[in-house]
This record gives structure tokens, sequence and C-alpha cells, in this order.
């Protein structure tokens, strides 16, 4: 089960995890980060760095912040805001640089 950043992240985005993960598959919107589901591979290693305890696997994100799991996966999944098509799996956060839009539940947060 794939790792999922949730609320908590909002406007902090210190970027801590994306230092940590070994398959560079965390990508950063304007105001939070999301994990691409399909290119976690569930190895933990961000989740003790958030200094704010953002992220979670899946199935332990806690009830307030449940819709966060369905979130990421949108943000690679269905078209950003201003982009033609969805980001899917790219291969890598460095490979994009900063998205720099973020799902409507984040943006209207
Ligand atoms: S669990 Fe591992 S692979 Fe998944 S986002 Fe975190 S560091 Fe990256
Ligand atoms: S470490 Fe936590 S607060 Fe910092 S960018 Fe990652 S998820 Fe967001």
């Amino acid at each position: 089960m794939p790792y999922v950043i949730a609320a908590p992240c909002i406007d902090i985005m210190d970027k801590s995890c994306m230092e940590e993960c070994p398959v560079d598959c965390i990508y950063e919107g304007e105001r939070k980060l999301y994990i691409n589901p399909k290119e976690c591979i569930d190895c933990g290693a961000c989740e003790p760095v958030c200094p704010v305890e953002a992220i979670s696997q899946d199935r332990r994100v806690a009830d307030e912040h449940t819709d966060h799991v369905e979130d990421n996966r949108r943000f690679f999944v269905e078209a950003l805001p201003g982009r033609d098509a969805p980001l899917g799996a790219p291969g890598g956060a460095h490979k994009t640089g900063a998205i720099g839009v973020d799902t409507p539940l984040v943006a209207g947060a």
C-alpha cells in the first residue's frame, strides 16, 4: 500500500521527505507535496522525517484526512488545472521539477 501526504503539509512544504525518497516519487505542487502511488515502493523512509507528521501509509491516514488518500492519486491521474493531460507516472520529481499547481481539494483548502 502506498504512502500518502495529507493536509498538514499544506503551506509547510519543507521538502525533507523528497530528500529521503529513494525512487524520487514525491512531487511538488504549489501548496503541498504528493506521493505518486504508482511509483512509491512503500519503503517508509519519508514518514519519520516529516516535521508535521503529514505522511503515513494509506490505510493508516487519520480519519479527518482520508480524503487525501484519493487526492494524492488524483494529482497524477487527472489533468491538473491548466494542463491538458494527467501527469501519470513521469519517473521522478527531479525530472519534472516543481509542478506548481494543486488539486482542487488542496487549492481550496
Ligand atoms: S514510502 Fe518510500 S518510496 Fe514511498 S514516498 Fe516514501 S520514501 Fe518514497
Ligand atoms: S516533510 Fe512533511 S511537511 Fe515537509 S514537504 Fe514532506 S510531507 Fe510536506
